[in-house]
């Protein structure tokens, strides 16, 4: 196992790169833009889908699936929607390949396989989602509709990152049609508060939760709710989002109701996703030079248990030992990996389960069989414990709990002391450059001066923090009249 990783110091940028394919997460492939989730960060994903979707139920939503192509009319029918997506879209022409006469064995498109309507894969589900819900909704008896999609989308990036920002994409992408205005926010907001409580609650992830300025609003969406997370290089994160669409979609589709009285109107929509970009943001937020970190919740191994044997007679009494061991933790529900391979050194399990970020590491040699006792290490901190079999079920239990929260606490420190509050333009460029993180500032409003803004220093509003206090103050860039601070950052 060579760790050799770069250190987050040297170049953040590419320690990342390196960690996610050395851990075992990912690996790019053949295709441009496009990624090979490798098994056990498909493991890391799946729990996430796992939780959301039981956070997905429990708010009353259900599951369905929708084609993975929309006619191009179809797409065309929401204008913004279809602006908005038109320069990143795959479009599917013709639908058979021929042999190609002039050389043997390769094939060509076959001009006579040409769609009489291309087919643009989804980059997004609103329009065939609407397109659908025509056919589905007649009385207010049939509202709300509250449709979930677990789905692979094609957004065509021109500059790609493992997690970050992929060509094709796993997420889920909620859908929902309302009788009115008030239930529409409503939902928008429950959901975005979902994704914040996942984000700290399941990942320990700190977000801050806001609404997007106009210009980075979802295309199609009267509002755009969001949660942004700062990773450990002080660059910002859109970790979650949450769109309340107005009647943009009814109309575009034509979705209308009879509501109590007989007269048809328009329904409300919502739309909310996350996607496999939550899996950059857990590595960047928690991970060290040394590896991986994972929050308890997430790990797919949470311990593991590595012998230290010299002959076959100390191995086979310390395998017993873990075997009693092991049953105790599986009847708490910890997942637990006993490394008995025989093909590798202790210290290279070592290193390996560290690069994983297995939380918590138990080691048992000889001696600790003469004591009685297990030697506990962690891997958030890299501290270790010598631990009695009497008390070792009961401490690993209670320690994962505290990694979980001394993770999040670790991360809201960091985000703390990178939340800089500046008054000049001069401020804003120095903090930005010096330090990072989000800079709260005094914004005019208008999109003008935040194109400026970005096209001077790379930095986007990434908010309008919800919580945010009313307060006057002067635009930073252009002096004029400003009711509150917005967060500004770089941003992934
Ligand atoms: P949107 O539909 O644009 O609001 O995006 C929904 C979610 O997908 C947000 O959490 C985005 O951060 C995420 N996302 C957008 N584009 C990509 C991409 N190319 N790769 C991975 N995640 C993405």
């Amino acid at each position: 196992m060579s760790k050799n990783l770069t250190k987050r110091e040297e170049d953040y940028s590419k320690w990342y790169n390196e960690l996610v394919v050395k851990a075992d997460l990912a690996e790019n492939s053949g295709v441009r833009g496009c990624m090979v989730i490798k098994p056990y960060g498909y493991a890391i994903w799946e729990k996430m889908q796992a939780e959301l979707d039981r956070m997905f139920k429990e708010t009353g939503h259900s599951n369905a699936y929708f084609p993975l192509f929309v006619p191009k009319s179809m797409f065309e029918a929401e204008e913004k929607n279809a602006e908005g997506f038109a320069k990143e879209c795959a479009i599917v022409t013709h639908y058979r390949l021929k042999n190609d006469e002039t050389r043997p064995g390769k094939l060509i498109v076959d001009p006579n396989a040409k769609l009489e309507e291309e087919l643009i894969v989804r980059p997004t589900s609103e329009a065939i989602i609407w397109s659908t819900y025509k056919g589905w909704v007649q009385s207010y008896r049939d509202l709300p509709l509250l449709i979930n999609q677990w789905a692979n989308v094609v957004r065509w990036e021109m500059r790609t990152r493992l997690f970050l920002r992929t060509a094709e994409f796993l997420w889920q992408e909620g859908h929902t049609a309302h009788a009115t205005k008030a239930e529409a926010i409503e939902e928008s907001e429950k959901m975005m508060n979902v994704y914040a409580d996942f984000a700290e609650n399941f990942m320990a992830i700190p977000v801050i939760k806001g609404l997007k300025t106009e210009t980075e609003r979802f295309a199609g969406a009267e509002e755009t709710y969001c949660i942004e997370a700062l990773m450990q290089d002080g660059k910002a994160l859109q970790a979650g989002t949450s769109h309340f669409l107005g009647q943009n979609f009814a109309k575009a589709f034509d979705v209308k109701y009879a509501n109590q009285e007989g007269k048809q109107e328009y329904v409300w929509g919502t739309s909310w996703g996350v996607s496999t970009r939550l899996m950059g943001a857990l590595v960047m937020t928690h991970s060290d030079d040394n590896g991986l970190v994972l929050p308890p919740n997430l790990a797919p191994i949470q311990v593991v248990i590595v012998p230290i044997f010299k002959t076959d007679d100390e191995f086979e009494k310390i395998s017993e030992v873990v075997n009693g061991l092991m049953a105790q933790f599986k009847k708490l529900n910890i997942s637990i990996r006993y490394d008995n391979r025989t093909t590798q050194k202790p210290g290279f399990k070592f290193a390996e389960w560290e690069l994983k970020g297995v939380p918590v590491r138990i080691a048992v040699g000889p001696k600790d069989l003469e004591n009685g006792t297990f030697e506990v290490a962690r891997r958030d901190t890299l501290t270790k414990e010598v631990v009695s079999k009497e008390e070792i079920v009961t401490y690993v239990s209670d320690l994962l709990d505290t990694i979980q929260k001394d993770l999040f606490q670790k991360a809201i420190d960091y985000r703390t002391a990178h939340i800089t509050e500046v008054n000049s333009f001069e401020e804003f460029k120095d903090v930005l450059e010096n330090k990072g993180g989000f800079i709260s500032a005094h914004w005019d409003g208008t999109p003008e001066t935040e194109e400026k803004i970005k096209y001077l220093t790379k930095a986007t509003i990434r908010c309008i923090p919800l919580d945010r206090v009313e307060e006057d103050g002067k635009c930073i860039f252009s002096g004029a009249k400003s009711t509150g601070r917005v967060l500004f950052a770089k941003a992934y």
